[in-house]
């Protein structure tokens, strides 16, 4: 594996120690939210002058909140800080730092200070954060405002996850963005102004990396390094770590955010390789790739196939989508923002986070709390129009309450919207291979814009794998049972090896070398979707078995995070080393994920990625937990609240 380099924690001599007095604030409970006004202040002022707050202690003793600021002078930062009205009581340079908090200050979030912290083994990191996608980046942030050592390996070029991978035409966020972002920093809120109510992946991947500076966080990610195993040292109880690049660290924890969609899946058609013209994945969309006059083929009508599909077809000489099953779009409705809509958006910022946190999906929608069979067909239909009408995931998660759980409401909404596409697609025989049969919901619902529209173009054609299958994948094209498709270009909007996907392509391996990809070779085990029995310290954001995958995932990952770092601060004030969850604890967990999806419209549907289906070989078991994130927190905080009940120290 190369050699091993050696974890020396950096001194920088370039940094500034920041003082300002709490007087007047009740410094014992005092919640870190108290403080955010002022610590917002100053990272807006010390913007101005290119400088961030890269780490913030409390010092209750003292009355004191203090600032490690980095990237400005005493001068520099005085001066700025007087301009925005903020009187420290000292600013001074430190020429040396040691890496942990000074023991005179508690964390800003430990309501005790370190010494209560683990003893045994000493790592060279507190944590190790492994991918830098929105779980990464959260993580990491909260990590490092706890005054924890983490590092994020990264195995992209840059960070972003989802969206510094998929870089395909028309790839868009389908969450309403202001409730897609972070929630941390209300300075963040202020200083970042989107564009459109739904913006693209350029954007996105902006946003993220704005963040990552904005913070201080750069310093910590080890960019296009992949780690490639993981095995938890139980003599010492830390993990070491491998990466692709020779590095070897030791963490006393391990924080997976390898992201659930992040390892794209290639189905396995003979003559693949054979193919003469250029060929890629959506999630590894080549640069520099010109579609102009050329002979286009994607295969695969979920989200991002829809996305790719109604933005490339005006371009391309010809486009033939080959769709195995079809699935029910809903209109995105985007739109540009405006400077009210911006100004309205932080006004009611926390409004909108609170109702964000009480939804089913961590979306801005609703459930209307009616059943869907408690009010008249002529009400349902108005109903479903008035949804319809509005922008995003409204369709879906702000319709009857019972949408998910009666078949016969989710029946009487995909009649409806089977009514809509009948209605767009002027070619019956297109319109009729469009119609979905499966339970509304129980596939990720694409949004579009103008998706079904582009059938009626005269340079585009719906081939139906059901009807007549691809036999090969020939040098000039695709050939179906029926027909040769010629083709220079082919797209594969196939999807991703979900949920499991990323974690089993790492070596982990936990308390007597157990594998984690054997583990669960019939399918997940976990509890809460956060912990893995066997995995001491182990600890998995936006995983399987969470309410992530279905949820708005800004809101769910900064669920999951605050759930860890509370579990971690608990372990810190027990001197605890480790933690894992007992084996009733992880098979109550696993059992429930399972009985909640039989009970719902889930069930009727197990074509779907939410099953494992688009990955060859894996078992049809459920991923993802299905009653919603509003119920999983609700479960997460109940044992949070029993001192963790489930969770074994040591
Ligand atoms: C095209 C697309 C659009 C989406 N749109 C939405 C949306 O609108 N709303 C929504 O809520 N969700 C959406 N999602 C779901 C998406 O998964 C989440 O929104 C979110 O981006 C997940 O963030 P993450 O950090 O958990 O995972 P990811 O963003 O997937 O990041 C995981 C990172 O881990 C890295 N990694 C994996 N394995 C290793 C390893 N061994 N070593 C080092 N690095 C590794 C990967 O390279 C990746 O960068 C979308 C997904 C896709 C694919």
């Amino acid at each position: 594996m190369g050699a091993a380099v050696t974890e020396s924690p950096t001194v920088a001599s370039d940094r500034v120690l920041v003082e300002l007095s709490l007087e007047g604030l009740a410094l014992d409970g005092l919640d870190p939210s108290d403080i955010a006004p002022t610590t917002s202040a100053l990272l807006d002022a010390l913007a101005t002058v290119g400088a961030v707050v890269i780490r913030t202690f409390l010092s209750r003793h003292h009355g004191r909140l203090i600032c490690l600021v980095e990237g400005g002078d005493t001068h520099g930062v005085t001066q700025c800080l007087g301009t925005a009205g903020i009187v420290p009581t000292s600013v001074w340079r430190c020429t040396e730092l040691d890496p942990e908090p000074p023991g005179l200050f508690a964390s800003q979030s430990a309501s005790r200070p370190p010494q209560s912290a683990p003893r045994q083994g000493a790592a060279a990191l507190d944590a190790v954060i492994i991918g830098a996608g929105l779980s990464g980046i959260c993580a990491l942030e909260r990590l490092n405002r706890m005054g924890l050592r983490a590092r994020v390996y990264e195995g992209g070029s840059e960070v972003g996850g989802v969206w510094h991978w998929n870089r395909y035409p028309g790839a868009r966020v389908d969450s309403e963005i202001h409730t897609y972002g972070f929630s941390f920093s209300d300075a963040l809120l202020r200083d970042w102004e989107w564009q459109e109510l739904f913006p693209t992946q350029p954007d996105i991947a902006r946003y993220l990396r704005h963040v990552v500076d904005r913070f201080g966080l750069r310093r910590h990610l080890r960019l296009g390094t992949p780690v490639l195993a993981a095995t938890f040292d139980e003599a010492e109880a830390l993990w070491r770590i491998e990466t692709g690049t020779g590095e070897r660290v030791t963490a006393r924890y391990l924080i997976a955010a390898t992201g659930t969609l992040s390892v794209p899946q290639l189905p396995d058609y003979p003559g693949m390789s054979d193919f003469s013209g250029e060929s890629f994945h959506t999630a590894r969309w080549p640069a520099g790739v010109e579609l102009g006059g050329k002979r286009v083929g994607v295969i695969g009508t979920g989200a991002s196939g829809v996305q790719v599909i109604q933005t490339i077809a005006p371009d391309v000489a010809h486009l033939t989508v080959f769709q195995r099953t079809p699935t029910y779009c809903i209109p995105q409705r985007n739109r540009p923002l405006t400077d009210a809509d911006r100004r309205e958006i932080r006004r009611d910022w926390t409004r909108i986070l609170a109702t964000c946190r009480e939804s089913y999906g961590g979306f801005i929608h609703t459930f209307d709390p009616r059943s869907g069979l408690a009010v008249s067909a002529a009400e349902r239909e108005a109903k479903f129009e008035e949804l319809w009408q509005k922008a995003g995931f409204a369709f879906w998660f702000g319709n009857f309450a019972d949408l998910m759980m009666s078949f016969e409401v989710n029946e009487h909404a995909c009649d409806f919207l089977r009514r809509k596409i009948l209605a767009r697609v002027h070619d019956p025989e297109t319109a009729r291979r469009l119609l979905p049969s499966h339970p509304f919901g129980t596939k990720r619902v694409p949004l579009e814009n103008g998706y079904y529209e582009t059938y009626n173009r005269g340079n585009v054609a719906l081939v139906d794998l059901r009807e007549t299958p691809i036999e090969w994948i020939t040098p000039g094209g695709i050939r179906t049972s029926r027909d040769e498709h010629p083709l220079d270009v082919i797209v594969y909007a196939t999807g991703f090896d979900a949920g499991t996907g990323s974690l089993s392509r790492i070596d982990i391996r936990g308390a007597g070398g157990l594998s984690l990809a054997e583990k669960w070779q019939a399918g997940p085990k976990t509890f809460l979707g956060l912990l893995v029995g066997g995995f001491p310290n182990l600890f998995i954001v936006n995983g399987p078995h969470n309410a992530a995958a279905l949820c708005n995932a800004g809101r769910c990952i900064e669920q999951n995070v605050d759930w860890i770092v509370r579990c971690i601060e608990w372990m810190r004030r027990q001197g605890a080393t480790r933690v894992v969850p007992t084996p009733v604890a992880e098979e109550e967990w696993t059992r429930h994920v399972l009985d909640v999806a039989d009970a719902s419209v889930l069930a009727a549907m197990r074509d779907s990625w939410f099953f494992g289906a688009n990955t060859p070989g894996k078992p049809r078991v459920v991923t993802i937990y299905a009653a919603g994130a509003r119920e999983y927190r609700q479960h997460c905080e109940a044992v949070a609240n029993a001192g963790f009940a489930g969770l074994e120290l040591s």
